[in-house]
């Protein structure tokens, strides 16, 4: 081969198959996921910036002002990415950090109120409020940055708290947790096997998550990671609790539950393998009812329906719409038992999903042939708010 020439070697494609949801491939790559640390905490990364911002300027202390120029626009640019967040999430984030350091700080505190005295109130039920969120962040660059970085040590070093307290929590809300899932399953609720859930509960990572990367994104505090078995909880720092008539302790341990659902739901796992050799890749290509990414909406409904019911709650404020469109299958005459027992259908090779066959088959009979398709599809054009308005009005009829 003339210099300066290579070839690239042809890349074989994988062929994917079926196989066994507890295949040791599959375990190890989640093991593997599991262990690598992932902290999702804003803040962090400027604070270990700045770190090694001060680190160089004690080397070369000729070259102060260009250091110091250096740490203030990363502090500029994270204060710009607080204001973003602030839009995104409506000021929930926002609020709740200006609520955390000033519990923490009264000197922080102090200076807050001084640099925006029409943004808080003080009553004498409620002691101070901050009654206009918006202000602060429309002016978020009055905020000078020494204060800025205080405020993020604040923010950090609590967050490092509320995860030591998570992960001794933990344990607490499991034991609470399999009591409930054995009820549920004498009651002949749940068709899990107890024996296979403490396995798999006592394998979860659960950490804290950041209310500020963790807010009003999808009107949910908690996330549920198949690839690392990994969930993430609110922490204490969060003031507004989604649901009225839990405290804050009982909030967490509900979206604890929600995210357990989620780890407990049934999988099918494929295999990748070039010709000839051992599998090489795993994907997991169903979580629940969420199949190749689709239906999402049909999961987070019979997760947080089956949450409901451990909780012995009415009503939620999480996942309405999503809830609503299950509601209408249900009314049409599809029994709930197909929809858990599909859920929770683990998908082995050679042995079929009859539950989940059995599920399709009576939404096409009573809702309508490729009724859950025609809902996936038509989602992403109309919004589920339209849809589920829609079904229950022709429901109702
Ligand atoms: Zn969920």
């Amino acid at each position: 081969m003339p210099e300066g020439e290579y070839s690239v070697p042809s890349e074989e494609p994988l062929t994917w198959q079926r196989i066994e949801t507890d295949d040791p491939v599959y375990k190890e790559l989640i093991e593997k996921n599991k262990s690598v640390v992932t902290r999702h905490l804003f803040g962090l990364q400027e604070l270990n910036t700045l770190k090694n911002i001060q680190d160089e300027l004690e080397k070369n202390p000729e070259d102060g002002l260009f250091y110091k120029s250096v740490a203030n626009s990363f502090l500029r640019t994270s204060l710009l990415e607080l204001q973003k967040i602030s839009y995104i999430d409506k000021g929930i984030g926002l609020e709740n950090l200006i609520y955390e350091v000033m519990d923490d700080d009264e000197d922080v505190k102090k200076n807050l109120i001084q640099i925006f005295p029409d943004c808080f109130l003080k009553t004498e039920e409620m002691g101070l409020m901050i009654v206009n969120s918006y202000e602060i962040s429309n002016n978020i660059e009055k905020i000078p940055l020494n204060l800025y970085k205080n405020i993020l040590e604040i923010h950090v070093r609590n967050h490092q708290k509320h995860e030591k307290e998570i992960t001794e929590k933990h344990l607490e809300m499991q034991a609470k947790l399999i009591k409930k899932i054995e009820d549920g399953i004498s009651a002949g609720i749940f068709p899990l096997d107890i024996k296979k859930v403490k396995e798999k509960l006592s394998k979860i990572k659960v950490v804290a998550g950041d209310f500020l990367l963790y807010s009003d994104f999808n009107s949910q505090d908690g996330d549920y990671d198949p690839d690392n078995e990994t969930a993430v909880l609110p922490t204490g720092e969060v003031s507004i609790v989604r649901e009225d008539d839990l405290d804050f302790e009982h909030y967490q341990e509900y979206v604890y539950t929600h995210e357990m659902m989620h780890a407990l739901s049934g999988i099918a796992v494929l295999g990748g393998k070039k010709n000839g050799e051992d599998f090489s890749e795993t994907r997991l290509q169903r979580l629940g009812m969420r199949i190749e990414g689709k239906f999402t909406w049909l999961n987070e409904a019979i997760t947080e329906y089956l949450t409901l019911k451990i909780f012995n709650k009415e009503d939620s404020n999480a996942y309405n719409n999503e809830r609503r469109i299950l509601q209408t299958m249900i009314n049409k005459g599809v029994p709930e038992s197909l929809f858990i027992n599909a859920y929770f259908e683990n998908q082995e090779p050679g042995k079929g999903s009859p539950a989940i066959k059995k599920l399709i088959k009576t939404i096409n009979e009573k809702c309508g042939t490729r009724f859950l398709q025609i809902i996936d599809d038509s989602v992403d054009l109309y919004g589920l708010g339209l849809m589920a308005d829609e079904l229950t009005r022709e429901n109702e009829k």
